[in-house]
């Protein structure tokens, strides 16, 4: 029998031409690039194999991140288990507001709480060199999988393990804490639709309304942060004016929220008084 060629796996119908290619790439460990200026090569039959097992996967439903063991966010490729959320394009404004929040501090303190697969800690420690970056997760597999990214990425944070602000030890005061904690109510049809199956439910949603660990994480922060530091939480959709309430009934002032990507006021803040 002779061997199929790659040319008969770009043209599996079963996924999408991207998700078909990405999975070629990543079986034979060729950039794109390759693969189409090679698609008259055979395939191995261990390749072919390899591939139809992670299609089949695809096909069944389980995230491209989890198949491809990685995923991209600002800029910087993390890799991800099911033990971590998977990193969210949407969250990069969370980031990029937490980088101008402490643009102007220097060697700031930063507490990112549930931090999943390190993507917010590790990509604020890499634009800021001189940050003393904490992380924590209530997770030990969430932060074994956290250390590695660092570790790969050359990401100086220190990791903690325990439920938001019982792993932070007393008496650290931060400039800026952020979150992208569980946020999806436990009733949310959501929850058993595309990757979100595949996702560890803690990490998605608190187990009721979705406002729960946002409220913990408000409550806490007020003596967390120095005088004049920040807090920015993502959140859902439809809880940017809830987020704002709380904030603004915990003394937080300059209050506000932010769109995602889709324009959908997706992450909230505010600072302490005083700084
Ligand atoms: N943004 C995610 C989703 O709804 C939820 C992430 C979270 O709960 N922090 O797909």
């Amino acid at each position: 029998m002779t061997k199929p060629q790659i040319k008969s796996l770009l043209l599996d119908t079963r996924l999408p031409r991207l998700e078909v290619r990405m999975l070629l790439e990543h079986v034979l460990d060729k950039p794109r690039a390759w693969l189409l200026a090679h698609d008259t090569d055979a395939l191995a039959p261990e390749a072919a194999a390899a591939y139809e097992a992670l299609a089949l996967r695809r096909i069944a439903g389980e995230p491209m991140a989890y198949l491809l063991g990685q995923r991209e966010f600002m800029g910087h490729l993390f890799r991800v288990t099911p033990d971590v959320l998977i990193p969210r394009p949407d969250t990069e404004v969370l980031v990029e507001t937490a980088l101008e929040c402490v643009a102007g501090v220097a060697g700031p303190a930063v507490l990112d709480l549930g931090t999943g697969s390190g993507a917010i800690a590790i990509s604020i420690a890499l634009a800021r060199r001189d940050a003393r970056v904490m992380a924590s997760d209530v997770s030990a597999a969430a932060l074994a999988v956290a250390a590695g990214n660092a570790w790969n990425l050359t990401a100086s944070v220190r990791f903690v393990e325990g439920s938001w602000y019982e792993a932070v030890p007393a008496g650290e005061g931060f400039d800026l804490i952020v979150s992208n904690p569980p946020y999806v109510a436990s009733d949310d049809p959501h929850l058993d639709q595309g990757d979100l199956r595949f996702e560890p439910r803690g990490a998605l949603t608190d187990g009721a309304g979705g406002l729960e660990d946002l409220a913990r994480i408000v409550q806490g922060a007020g003596s967390r942060l120095k005088p004049g530091g920040a807090l920015w939480m993502e959140h859902g959709w439809d809880q940017a004016q809830a987020v704002r309430d709380m904030l603004a009934e915990a003394g937080f002032e300059s209050v506000h929220s932010r769109q995602d990507l889709a324009g959908i006021e997706r992450i909230s803040g505010g600072r302490k008084r005083g700084g």
